[in-house]
């Protein structure tokens, strides 16, 4: 097998795959969240895996994020798009538009969040988490399709799966974050982990629960973001195939040799 880019993305992004095949993998963490589709967009065989399962039933804290990352790698992927849906922080940054993130900070607890947990130890360097390759590409791939797409933005993880209360949106804002989601932790911490390139484009569906002080500006409601995806489905799908047809084999990013100087295998 020969697929070298991983979309990790919502079920509505099924239809992205042409002649698509269906594996199951089993990984020393478990189960992914589903089957792995092997398929090819523009003609370049990509793997697909749904986050929150085929028929969207793993809440965002059950993720198996590092089934997932492993059993991707395991089958040879080294480039990941991770592909989800988020909420807005900062007025700027509006429903309907694209973002690639250049940061994240996470807010989770409790979940596994590394690949090195056991028989060895692993402290890779998470400054700049996210494939600077690729970001480019992206960035790039959405100027030419005249797709409203922000070159960076600070995205923040909270656990869920309730949405945020008025005080947490109001000090997320003032601790100058952009963007709240869900899953982008562990995702992209475990893809560096196991010296894969991650692009983690998000699509904003909402102002979280409204920006203080804004008029007009409503809380968020699970169908707001459902009808904001369902709008940009056939958007995020061309953008995608863009990318994919862009990317190229990996040349300048650090992501290969993220484990170098990580102390792999040493217990410390
Ligand atoms: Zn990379």
């Amino acid at each position: 097998m020969n697929v070298e880019i991983g979309i990790i993305g919502g079920s509505g992004l099924y239809s992205l795959l042409a002649e698509s095949a269906d594996i199951s993998k089993e990984t020393k963490f478990g189960k992914p969240s589903g089957n792995i589709s092997i398929g090819k967009i523009n003609g370049i065989e990509v793997a697909f895996l749904p986050r929150h399962g085929k028929r969207h039933n793993i809440p965002p804290h059950k993720v198996p994020y590092r089934a997932n990352i492993l059993a991707l790698k395991e089958i040879g992927v080294k480039r990941i798009i991770g592909v989800g849906t988020v909420g807005s922080l900062k007025k700027e940054y509006k429903p309907g538009d694209f973002v690639v993130f250049d940061q994240f900070f996470n807010m989770t607890n409790g979940r596994d969040d590394t690949i090195f947990d056991s028989d060895s130890v692993a402290h890779v360097s998470t400054a700049e988490p996210y494939c600077s390759e690729l970001r480019s590409i992206a960035i790039n791939s959405a100027e030419s399709m005249k797709i409203k797409m922000h070159g960076k933005g600070t995205i923040l993880v909270v656990n869920g799966p309730r949405f945020s209360t008025k005080a947490e949106s109001r000090f997320f804002s003032a601790s100058n974050m952009d963007l709240i989601n869900m899953t982008q932790y562990p995702e992209v911490a475990l893809a560096r982990e196991m010296q894969m390139c991650y692009l983690g484009i998000g699509i904003v569906t909402d102002y979280d629960v409204g920006l203080e002080g804004e008029p007009g500006i409503k809380p968020v409601s699970f169908d707001d973001i459902a009808r904001t995806m369902k709008e940009n489905e056939a958007k995020v799908k061309l953008l995608i195939g863009e990318i994919v047809k862009k990317t190229p084999n990996r040349q300048s990013c650090i992501c290969p040799r993220s484990l170098e100087g990580a102390g792999a295998t040493i217990n410390l």
